[in-house]
């Protein structure tokens, strides 16, 4: 049994994209994440996603009946 072999332990903050900031216990120094449980779609139950995809089809819609006049 070798017992001597540990790994680096930093604490360690996730910075996500949104300015959310979570400390935590890691191996790796200053993790950063594009989306977290904060600004998640499936955490928040608000959907932005969908709705600002929808809301740009839309606009191209209503911008293709300009350029054809
Ligand atoms: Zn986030």
């Amino acid at each position: 049994m070798k017992d001597n072999i540990h790994p680096e332990y930093y604490k360690t903050t996730i910075t996500c994209a949104c300015g959310n900031v979570i400390e935590a216990g890691s191996t790796k120094k200053d993790i950063r994440v594009e989306i977290c449980s904060k600004c998640h779609p499936f955490f928040t139950g608000k959907q932005k996603l969908v709705d600002s995809a929808g809301r740009i089809e839309r606009f191209r819609k209503k911008y293709e009946k300009f350029q054809n006049q």
